[in-house]
């Protein structure tokens, strides 16, 4: 899914792949047996704009945690690109690679265990500011504290983790986060692990501080609700696959991808008189591990036809809205387009799939059985 957007990137992720290899055991080295290949994060592209904040949100699993480890630099990609500001960060220099270690921090899930539990405040927020050899030290302190609202500073300043709240702990990681002026923060379910109250205070701080010191930020989480607060735009992500991009209210107004459809209803209301029409999805999500062809929503999904055996192609279907879901486009012409393809690249096994324009929404006219085979050629690989 190619991200939408005219605004210049900070950061540009291009079809970026993370397999793992599962272990093989005795029996598979006996037997030679292929070590299967997990998909934890395939195909994902995503623009993060200056200033911008995107949310990628999805059940535990989906891939958020190994595409954030990614841009962090915490693993290797099998394949695609990560940019910043223009150049694949594979290819830095370590002085290129400090500078973006400085420039893009993350706000971990775990207050309780993110922090040095032998580290006073002063410390742990004065190491990224001797790292990096930054001037002022105590004063910037000082302010970050102040900007985090741990006021007044003197109060906090000598205090070991096990001293303070969750709510303060994860204060701490903000201002230890924001403390170098970064250009991103990647923030991994920073509030997951807090009561609700505090949540929202949290919610709040954050999408102010990252106003004011002009930060884009990625926001990974499994809870649609607070993303939905702080994002402008949603990636929902299933079995590490980006299936639908859109801006959040237009999101959460009218989803298009029977995942989504479940992920917002699924969305407590605190009305005793509204009954919201519940989406039951079938079975548990699949093995990583056993991913078959087509859809991967398809073992779940309440709308599955024969078509949704190839994978689909991502259709746009707003402005800046895309999905992945065979309900949203005319399989005849993309099948149309993709025979003319084949035909201009003489038979080109690695031709890029044809992407429709946008359709509009065809919700309750998807294709027909017939349609199954036509669109068949443009799936992925036997394993998706
Ligand atoms: S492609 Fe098919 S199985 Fe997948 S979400 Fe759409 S309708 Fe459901």
């Amino acid at each position: 899914m190619v991200p939408v957007t005219t605004d210049p990137a900070v950061l540009e992720l291009d079809d970026v792949r993370k397999y793992f290899n599962t272990e093989r055991g005795i029996i598979d080295t006996i037997l030679r047996r292929e070590v299967n290949e997990i998909p934890a994060v395939d195909g994902v592209s995503v623009s993060l704009a200056e200033n911008q904040t995107i949310g990628v949100i999805g059940e535990s699993g989906c891939g958020k945690t190994t595409l954030l480890r990614c841009i962090a630099g915490l693993y290797d990609l099998t394949g695609g690109s990560i940019r910043y500001e223009g150049d694949d960060i594979s290819e830095f220099g370590s002085r290129a690679e400090r500078a973006y270690r400085r420039n893009v921090q993350i706000i971990f899930q775990d207050p309780f265990n993110s922090l040095n539990p032998k580290k006073t405040v002063r410390k742990t927020l004065l190491e990224p500011l001797r790292i990096h050899d930054v001037e002022n030290r105590e004063e910037r302190v000082y302010d970050i504290l102040r900007q985090v609202e741990l006021d007044p500073p003197e109060r906090f300043l000598d205090k070991y983790p096990r001293e303070l709240s969750g709510g303060e702990l994860q204060r701490i990681s903000i201002g230890r986060a924001l403390i170098l002026e970064p250009d991103v923060i990647l923030a991994d379910e920073p509030v997951s692990m807090l009561d609700v109250s505090t949540q929202a205070a949290i919610l709040k701080l954050l999408s102010r501080l990252t106003d004011e010191f002009d930060t884009s930020m990625l926001y990974i989480s499994h809870d649609l609700s607070t993303v939905s607060y702080i994002c402008d735009t949603i990636n929902v992500m299933y079995l590490g696959r980006v299936i639908e991009r859109a801006p959040t209210l237009e999101l959460l107004d009218d989803p298009k991808h029977p995942y989504t459809q479940a992920l917002i209803n699924a969305i407590p209301v605190p009305d005793p008189h509204n009954e919201r029409e519940r989406t039951q999805l079938k079975t548990s999500p699949p093995d990583p591990g056993e991913l078959r062809r087509g859809c991967r929503f398809k073992d779940r999904c309440p709308e599955r036809m024969e078509v949704c055996d190839t994978k689909p192609e991502d259709v746009r279907v707003g402005e800046q809205w895309e999905v992945a879901c065979h309900l949203y486009y005319d399989h005849e012409e993309t099948t149309a387009r993709g025979s003319r393809a084949r035909a201009e690249t003489d038979g080109d096994q690695q031709m890029e799939h044809p992407v429709p324009q946008n359709t509009g929404s065809t919700t309750g006219a998807g294709p027909t059985a017939g349609s199954g085979s036509a669109a068949g050629d443009s799936g992925g690989g036997g394993r998706e």
